[in-house]
């Protein structure tokens, strides 16, 4: 997803006819996102930050890190927190043919439920890279495709003022806000994340938030329906 994409009113209208990207409801629930892990730096820094304030988030693996770092996820879904499939390397899904997609996505779901022994139910299309294709073979595949509707860009290390700013102009009833716990090198660099995503859920909770998985976010609502 280019910067920014989801700050435009009309992208994400047009995103969430074809795919999740928040729920609708008035109570102050949200969920908290983090892509491209497990990471042997930052996710146990994470789960460390996480499980000392209740919260339980989603995490969209990649297949490669988890035949890597087996353990890691294993304590993620330990932890309580939702796993989702974000394919096997990591790829545009929109350039490739149908039988890669599906292969990308069934290698992953197959690594994760060997160590969860649970199958995800969303993937995330890397970089956001979607079209009919793309959604088509997830939902054959099984998947629920989920984008989300907070995305502040914190992969590209941009300062944790902004982090903060991009995440807080776009809170609301919810909202699913996109973060990142790995990267493309293992030594990645998360420490505005990890001091964002402590800033953010300090304030959140401290106002009357709530943060749920990603199931719990879709399944706690009567609405039970996607929308911007
Ligand atoms: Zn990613």
């Amino acid at each position: 997803m280019s910067p920014s994409m989801l700050d435009m009113a009309s992208v994400r209208e047009y995103l969430s006819k074809k795919l999740l990207c928040q729920v609708a409801m008035s109570e102050k629930r949200l969920a908290l996102t983090f892509d491209d892990g497990p990471n042997p730096h930052n996710t146990p820094l994470l789960l460390e930050m996480l499980a000392s304030k209740g919260i339980k988030a989603t995490f969209f693996v990649v297949g490669r890190r988890v035949r890597r770092f087996r353990d890691l996820l294993k304590q993620t879904a330990d932890a309580g927190h939702e796993i989702g499939n974000h394919c096997d390397h990591h790829v545009p899904l929109s350039f490739l043919p149908r039988a890669i997609i599906s292969r990308e996505l069934e290698v992953c779901g197959h690594l994760v439920e060997g160590v969860t022994g649970k199958r995800p139910r969303f993937m995330r299309p890397p970089m956001g890279w979607i079209n009919d294709k793309v959604l088509e073979v997830a939902r054959e595949s099984g998947y629920d495709p989920v984008i989300g509707s907070i995305h502040p860009q914190d992969s590209r290390q941009p300062g944790l003022d902004t982090i903060l700013r991009r995440v807080r102009r776009r809170i609301e009833p919810g909202a699913i806000i996109i973060m990142h716990d790995g990267g493309w090198r293992i030594g990645v660099d998360r420490s505005q994340t990890l001091a964002a995503v402590d800033i953010i859920t300090d304030e959140l909770l401290e106002s009357g938030y709530r943060f749920q998985t990603l199931s719990e976010l879709v399944d706690d609502t009567h609405q039970g329906k996607s929308t911007a």
